[in-house]
């Protein structure tokens, strides 16, 4: 299988081609289809990091983007991280896959300065750590009406940080029900397909 078996949007297939990726990762090969299928289903998957799972999530928000004048600047996906790190990390990877799509804004959530009257975000996607993001849907500098996906990267990490679980409860139900939801973890001890089973209704699964 190639990337341009997958139905991804023609300026996703340059940005990878410009990348150097030329064939998807196991992962990707198996995750794609079921996370770009129509209409959306919920995915979860178990993937260490170093298999290419941002690129699996990373693709499908971008291919599901709707990136006319008047959606671009509306949240359409918010993307969850442990760390603001890792954060910064996905949001570089946006970055240069996305990079050949006109109309792409990037969001990071940032803690509000509370000196400050913060502007609505103005973008088609946010990544942030959970409780930056709460917070800022709270405050409604962060619309959530729009947003058609939610994805959480390394959710076993977010799980084992004292509330982020609870935080990250919090957000999915500020969502539309219609929401897809992708959760990425790389193990599944107890306590995360407890969670996991009651995060994301139905998933797709899979195990590599
Ligand atoms: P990740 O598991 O998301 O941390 O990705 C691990 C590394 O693999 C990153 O440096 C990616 O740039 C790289 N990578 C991911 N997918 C591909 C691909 N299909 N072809 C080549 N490199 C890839």
């Amino acid at each position: 299988k190639e990337f341009k078996d997958l139905n991804l949007k023609p300026e996703i297939l340059k940005g990878l081609s410009k990348m150097g990726f030329r064939k998807p990762s196991k992962v990707q090969e198996r995750a794609l289809p079921l996370l770009m299928a129509d209409p959306a289903q919920n995915f979860v998957g178990q993937s260490q990091s170093g298999t290419g799972k941002t690129a699996a999530f990373v693709l499908n928000v971008l291919n599901r983007l709707d990136l006319s004048p008047d959606m671009q600047t509306k949240p359409q996906a918010l993307i969850l991280a442990p760390t603001r790190e890792l954060a910064r990390q996905i949001v570089g990877v946006i970055q240069i896959m996305g990079q050949f799509l006109e109309g792409l804004i990037i969001g990071t959530a940032v803690p509000a300065d509370s000196n400050t009257r913060p502007a609505r975000m103005a973008c088609s996607v946010v990544v942030g750590t959970p409780g930056t993001v709460m917070d800022m849907m709270k405050k409604r500098i962060l619309a959530a009406n729009d947003i058609g996906v939610l994805v959480l990267d390394e959710a076993d990490n977010m799980l084992d940080l004292q509330g982020m679980g609870d935080q990250c409860i919090r957000v999915k139900s500020a969502l539309r029900q219609t929401t897809q939801i992708v959760l990425f973890s790389a193990t599944f001890p107890e306590h995360v397909s407890e969670y996991s089973k009651k995060f994301a209704k139905d998933p797709n699964e899979i195990r590599l």
